[in-house]
Formats: structure tokens, C-alpha cells, sequence
């Protein structure tokens, strides 16, 4: 017997993937399927940057860079947090990270350990507690609500703050549930905040750039008063359709941005050198193709919305950001992971089922909208058919 680390009891992982490969394998027999699933933009990476990856391996862009990432781009990160938020952030405390994920788990890792809590999003991206348990700190779920429009409620938030917490996960605009947590709760959440000058803070701000109905962005760094405790999570594959390149950032207070440093000198040594190029490209070329996905994922999101509120039993809030739908699917009598199962292996639609994003994403489904219309208008039909022919499991 193989004696491994009690560690990896205790990880757990994204069955977004596991729901893929099912998918592929159900198209691969020859059946029909919609992915709505995985959440990644459906369009390809828009010319220009695959263009400057491609001029980077001509170029002889063949060797390692630096661990941190090289320093165009970096400045070119802290170029743009200046443009898009007016913040001065520099170029040294910006990291090159292989894709958004890398810094939840840099970051969970420099944190949690057995005897402290950590507090994170439920429903939440399920690798904050998949890490977290990894770790052997306690995850502390911070519940956000329908109700609540899916933004994070900074009074719970703050109340659930005790003397063993050592980070704080935050996510807006939000994965599954699309919620955006508005200036005004944020405000009051980094003013509570003040009162735990040991709570680490890590801002997943990975879907910035995919925001509906007038609302922007409130970035976590024109905080002040929690800077020297602030990580930010960022990157391009969602706003640039870049998930496949894998590449992200990440900006780090004070003697983090070392241990980051040396984490990846211990592991990746640094980025894929023409991935880099592709990435400054990205930031310094230009932004429409940016808005043109923006708005195709606005349309969409009407579509999928008005689509999920004719179903019998399904109610779905407007999401406010990222791509996905998070219908209520309570009065349907289905649990949702059943549904989801159901629907795939019956139906032909991909979907994921809530309590894979926490225990209080029961009775709620994720539906990816980064799919065509066309597809999407599909999926609705056939999960309509469905739920009207077929009673709960
Ligand atoms: N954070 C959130 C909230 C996400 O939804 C995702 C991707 N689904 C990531 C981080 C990870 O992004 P990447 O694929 O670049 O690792």
C-alpha cells in the first residue's frame, strides 16, 4: 500500500470537469448533447493575440522568464488596473500566474492550516473549499442568498468573522450564481474590516469585465485601508477567451508577493514564455473584441432567463455578471443534482447542479450562457419537454 499524505483524503475538485468529459463522451457515441456546463467564453481568442504568441515563437521566445513573469507584462497589468480603476499598483507586486485558479490556491495555501478558519463563498467556485480542506483549516461558508441578490451580505460576512480566521474568499461578479455585490455592501464590508487587521483578504475579480445593466466594476485594491492584506485574483481567460492558454495574475501585499515567488519557483518555475507575449498583446492591443463578447453574453443572458422563468417550476433572478444562469428549481419537486444528471444522460443538456458549488446551492442549477443562442434556445426546449413528461426522481 501506498502511503500518501491524509491530505489528499480531503481534496476535492471541479465537477464542471467531470460533467465535460460525460458530455464528450455522450457527443463521442453519437448523441446530440448542449453543453451548458463548463464555463468558458465559446469564442475563439481574438486574432491579434494568438497573432503575438505566435510572432513570440518566431522571435525566439523559446526560454524560461522570470518566475514572477516577464516585466512588459507586468507593467502592462498595472497599466491597466490604472486605466480601468485608477489605481497605482506596481509592476513588483504584480505576479504572472498560470491562470486565475494558481492564486486561490497560492493563496489558501499560505493561509490554512489545521486550528484556523478560513471563510469562503457558498454557493461559492468549489475550489475555495476543495483548498481549503487541503489545507486542514476549517471552511467557514459565508451564505450568499437570492434573496440578496446573490451579492455578498457584508453584516453575515462580518458576523461570521471569529478570533481563528485567517482569510477571507471573496468573488463578485460571482461564479455560479452571476451575483454582483454591490459599492454600497463593499464599502460596508472593508469598513467592518477594519476592525480584524489579521484577516487576510484574496478578491476573486476573475469576471471584472462581464458586467450587465450599467453596473461597474468595484475593485477591492481602491481600498485603502486593507492594501497591505489585499490579494487580488485576476486573469485573462474569461475576459480575453483565453481559458485554454492558461494565464492569469495575481497582485500580492508585502512579503506574499516572495512566498508566491517562491511557490512557483518550486513548481512551474514560470508562465509558457509566447503565453505571456499573447497576454501583453491582449492588454495593450485593442479592447473591442472585449466588448463584442460583452455584449453577445448580454443578449444571451436575456434569452436564458426569460427561457428558465417558462419552465414549470424553474424561477431565475437576472444575473448582474459573469455567464451563468442560477435558477431556482425548488417547486420543480427535483433535487438538483438529479436534475442535472437527468438532464444530461435523457436530455442532451449540460448542466451542473448547485450542491456542486456548496450546501447552499440546493435547488438551484448553473447554466453556462457562453454558448450560442441557438444552442441555448435548444437546451431550454428540451429541459421544458423534460420537465413537463417526466416526474421527479
Ligand atoms: N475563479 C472563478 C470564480 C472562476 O469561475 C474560475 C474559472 N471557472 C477561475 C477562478 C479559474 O480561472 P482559470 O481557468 O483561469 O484558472
Amino acid at each position: 500500500m501506498l502511503k500518501t499524505t491524509a491530505a489528499f483524503d480531503r481534496i476535492g475538485e471541479e465537477n464542471a470537469f467531470a460533467v465535460l468529459a460525460r458530455a464528450t463522451t455522450l457527443a463521442a457515441q453519437g448523441r446530440d448533447i448542449v453543453n451548458l456546463g463548463i464555463g468558458q467564453p465559446d469564442f475563439p481568442t481574438p486574432a491579434h493575440i494568438v497573432e503575438a504568441a505566435v510572432k513570440a515563437l518566431r522571435d525566439g521566445h523559446h526560454g524560461y522568464t522570470p518566475a514572477t513573469g516577464i516585466l512588459p507584462l507586468r507593467e502592462a497589468v498595472a497599466a491597466d488596473l490604472h486605466r480601468r480603476f485608477a489605481v497605482t499598483v506596481s509592476p513588483d507586486e504584480v505576479m504572472v500566474v498560470p491562470g486565475g485558479k494558481i492564486t486561490m490556491f497560492m493563496s489558501i495555501l499560505m493561509f490554512g492550516e489545521p486550528g484556523v478558519d478560513v471563510l469562503y463563498p457558498d454557493p461559492g467556485f468549489p475550489i475555495y473549499r476543495s483548498m481549503i480542506e487541503f489545507t486542514g483549516a476549517r471552511p467557514v461558508p459565508v451564505p450568499i442568498r437570492e434573496e440578496n441578490g446573490f451579492a455578498f451580505s457584508a453584516d453575515e460576512t462580518l458576523a461570521l468573522i471569529g478570533p481563528k480566521a485567517r482569510l477571507l474568499i471573496l468573488n463578485s461578479p460571482a461564479n455560479p450564481t452571476g451575483g454582483v455585490t454591490p459599492k454600497s455592501e463593499v464599502d460596508k464590508l472593508v469598513a467592518g474590516l477594519e476592525r480584524f487587521l489579521d484577516l487576510a483578504v484574496m478578491s476573486d475579480e476573475i469576471y471584472d469585465q462581464l458586467l450587465y445593466d450599467g453596473e461597474t466594476h468595484v475593485c477591492l485594491l481602491a481600498y485603502p485601508s486593507i492594501r497591505d492584506r489585499l490579494i487580488l485574483l485576476n486573469g485573462w481567460s474569461k475576459t480575453y477567451a483565453m481559458t485554454g492558454w492558461r494565464l492569469g495574475y495575481s497582485v500580492w501585499p508585502g512579503k506574499l508577493y516572495d512566498y508566491a515567488r517562491k511557490l512557483a519557483v518550486n513548481s512551474y518555475s514560470c508562465v509558457n514564455a509566447a503565453t505571456q507575449w499573447a497576454g501583453l498583446a491582449a492588454l495593450t492591443g485593442p479592447q473591442d473584441a472585449v466588448a463584442t463578447m460583452a455584449a453577445e453574453f448580454d443578449r444571451r443572458r436575456n434569452v436564458v432567463v426569460a427561457g428558465l422563468n417558462r419552465l414549470p417550476g424553474v424561477s431565475c433572478a437576472t444575473p448582474k455578471g459573469a455567464f451563468y444562469a442560477f435558477p431556482n428549481i425548488k417547486r420543480t419537486g427535483w433535487k438538483a443534482k438529479a436534475l442535472a444528471s437527468s438532464l444530461l444522460e435523457e436530455a442532451g443538456v449540460a448542466t451542473i447542479g448547485g450542491p456542486d458549488f456548496g450546501i447552499l446551492g440546493e435547488g438551484y442549477m448553473r447554466l453556462s450562457y457562453a454558448n450560442s443562442t441557438e444552442n441555448i434556445v435548444k437546451a431550454l426546449d428540451r429541459m421544458g419537454s423534460f420537465l413537463a413528461s417526466r416526474k421527479a426522481a
